[in-house]
Parts: C-alpha cells; structure tokens; sequence
C-alpha cells in the first residue's frame, strides 16, 4: 500500500500516540471487530446533553484501524452529536470514494490523511471500524435518552 508521505506520517502519529485510548465511564458500549484482518475495538460513547462528552475505546490491529480510532476521538469529541454526524458521514463518504475522493480539510481535518486508504478496499473496513462503532454506540447511548434531540 503506497500512501501519500505527509498522510502516513499522519496515520503513524495517530498509531503510535493514539489520542484518548483506554475505557472510561460511558453511556453505551459495543465491541466491533473486522474478521477480514482482525482488528477488534470496544467502544464507549458519554453524551453530555446534545454533546459528545467523550468516546473512549480499547481497540487492537492495524495501524490504519488504531489510528483511525485515534482521529475518531479527535475529531468527534466537544461535538454536538449532529455536528459529529456530519464528519462521520463525510468520512464515510471519501472511504467510499475508491481512491477519487480528496475529502474537505475542514470538515476531516486528520481523517483527510485516510483519503488513500480508500483505493483499497481490504483496508477501508479497517479504516471504517471505530466510526462504525461509534454511530452504533451513540444510536444506543441517544436510545436512553429519548428527550435529546440536536
Ligand atoms: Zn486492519
């Protein structure tokens, strides 16, 4: 897999200094994993009102995977949860692209560096692991509390 310099020095950043890495007290819970290279996370998410208060997440596998997790916490955190919603959406959006897509810096700030990972689709579930995680943790963890609405 050959990636752009400047976006697997990013990726390797995240991988080696994963950004809030570890369980902490959550509102929902799922495990994922991605048989197909065998990449595993448990994920929580905390919601503070409308607002993603904390995603934390024990995860191992491969670099693409842990790192993306990383950014996930990054980027989702201090979001209201609509707000989070359209990054994960644009993320999914440039997984899926097939190599095409450049994504917008300013919606995916360090997720942007996965753009390359979508010409290889063995590693887009990789990629896509922990934001698949995330919606479901917070689809469950917003199912508790029905009055919050963005
Ligand atoms: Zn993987």
């Amino acid at each position: 897999m050959k990636l752009d310099s400047m976006y697997q020095d990013i990726i390797l950043d995240h991988y080696r200094h994963p950004h809030g890495k570890g369980l902490r007290d959550g509102d929902a819970e799922v495990h994922h994993v991605n048989p197909t290279c065998g990449d595993e996370i448990t994920l929580r998410v905390k919601l503070d009102g409308a607002t993603v208060a904390d995603v934390s997440y024990e995860s191992q596998g491969c670099s693409i995977s842990q790192a993306s997790a990383s950014v996930l916490n990054d980027l989702v955190v201090g979001k209201t949860v609509g707000e989070a919603q359209v990054v994960q959406e644009a993320f999914l959006e440039l997984m899926q692209s097939k190599g095409q897509g450049e994504g917008d810096e300013e919606v995916l700030e360090d997720a942007i560096a996965f753009a390359g990972v979508s010409k290889y689709p063995a590693r887009v579930k990789c990629a896509l692991l922990s934001w698949m995680a995330w919606k479901d943790a917070t689809a469950q963890a917003l199912a508790q509390h029905p009055a919050v609405n963005d």
